[in-house]
């Protein structure tokens, strides 16, 4: 069987390279181009303006993608889960959420898994896998752009928030980070990339002179507690990880996001918000806290408000800032890596009961 070739995973020269050795003038790969990119197409027959043969051609050697939706869900709030697979079978998802503006966010994965073994998260529960490749990362904003188009709205913004450690796939990532700016026309201010903590690349990364956004997840102000939660700062402890930070802000003039995880009884304790205090006083930076979303592997639930609230004003003694996170899609498994969790554990489920039914 001959291997199709993913549109998506080409560049302009590329395309124009493959549409040229076909015998084709070159406007026709700007035609293409601007089908998949500019109109955001779904489909080679939707590229009218294209001589009927190139189009036949296009349809029996190229995909548009590679991801094969697996399961979607929809929450109330409007958000939308995928779960997609991917050509080896992988699974991996992303989520749209729609906010009252006009903002329309795209939550991606960069990794099928996670190594980093975070204890409260269902991908690092589930281990690594592998990594995405550049295309894989940008095909998903990209297939939500296509649909967004379709209705005629437009996908505004992308946080790599989804499955995986971004930092741990750095230059697929950053391939990824660039397509979306150059191709899907994605301000990169509007593009935000999280990681758990990989001091090296956040200092790379600050030496890429983007205007990107940075949010490090801390959900822990102690080297114990946070190493409890989170086994990276063992390699990477909060000195070393501030420094870094420290190094960002004054690298590139950016404040950075941290975000906090609440958990009930465990990081939301006066304790914690005054070592929080302290680590972040006088640094350019701003604290999201955000409800823990209960996962089957880890037994604690999210703070209550009241906690929250006086953790937050502890933080305003130092001078630090902090929002409230609401958490989006709760109804549907929206949490990083829950669907497929989810989906598993129902496979598992239709398996056994297909057992019995033998
Ligand atoms: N690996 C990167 C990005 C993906 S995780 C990182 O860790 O930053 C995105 C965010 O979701 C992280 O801040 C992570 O700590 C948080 N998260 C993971 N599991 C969660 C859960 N069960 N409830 C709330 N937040 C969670
Ligand atoms: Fe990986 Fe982020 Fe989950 Fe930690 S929180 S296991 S780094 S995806």
């Amino acid at each position: 069987m001959r291997t199709m070739i993913d549109l998506y995973a080409l560049t302009q020269e590329q395309l124009a390279e493959l549409i040229v050795s076909w015998g084709e003038p070159r406007f026709r790969a700007r035609q293409v181009w601007a089908w998949l990119y500019d109109r955001r197409a779904a489909s080679v027959e939707a590229m009218t303006d294209l001589p009927k043969s190139l189009r036949e051609r296009l349809k029996v050697e190229t995909t548009l993608g590679t991801l094969a939706l697996a399961a979607e869900q929809a929450s109330l709030d409007g958000t939308v889960k995928r779960l997609y697979r991917l050509p080896d079978g992988q699974m991996i998802e992303s989520v749209l959420m729609p906010y009252d503006d006009d903002r329309r966010t795209a939550c991606i994965s960069t990794q099928a898994g996670c190594a980093m073994g975070c204890v409260f998260c269902a991908t690092g529960q589930m281990g690594f896998a592998r990594h995405l490749t550049a295309a894989e990362i940008f095909e998903q904003a990209m297939l939500f752009a296509r649909d967004l188009e379709a209705n005629g709205e437009r996908l505004s913004n992308v946080v790599l928030m989804g499955m995986g450690e971004p930092f741990h796939n750095y230059d697929a990532t950053l391939t990824a980070i660039h397509r979306l700016m150059d191709d899907l026309g994605i301000g990169a201010r509007h593009i935000t990339v999280s990681t758990v903590g990989l001091v090296p690349m956040i200092r790379q990364f600050a030496d890429e002179g983007l205007q990107v956004k940075l949010a490090i997840s801390l959900h822990a102000a102690t080297d114990a507690e946070r190493s409890a939660l989170l086994p990276i700062n063992k390699r990477y402890p909060l000195a070393e990880l501030i420094d870094a930070c420290r190094y960002y802000v004054e690298t590139t003039g950016r404040r950075i996001t941290f975000e906090w995880t609440a958990i009930q009884g465990q990081n939301d304790t006066p304790e914690q918000a005054h070592a929080l205090g302290r680590l972040l006083k006088g640094l350019l930076c701003h604290v999201n806290i955000i409800p823990l979303n209960p996962t089957g592997g880890y037994m604690y639930g999210p703070s209550a408000v009241e906690r929250v609230n006086r953790f937050v004003e502890i933080l305003a003694e130092y001078g630090v800032t902090a929002t409230v996170r609401v958490r989006r899609g709760i109804d549907i498994d929206a949490g990083c890596g829950q669907l497929k969790a989810e989906v598993l554990r129902r496979v598992k489920e239709a398996a056994v009961n297909d057992d019995e039914q033998l």
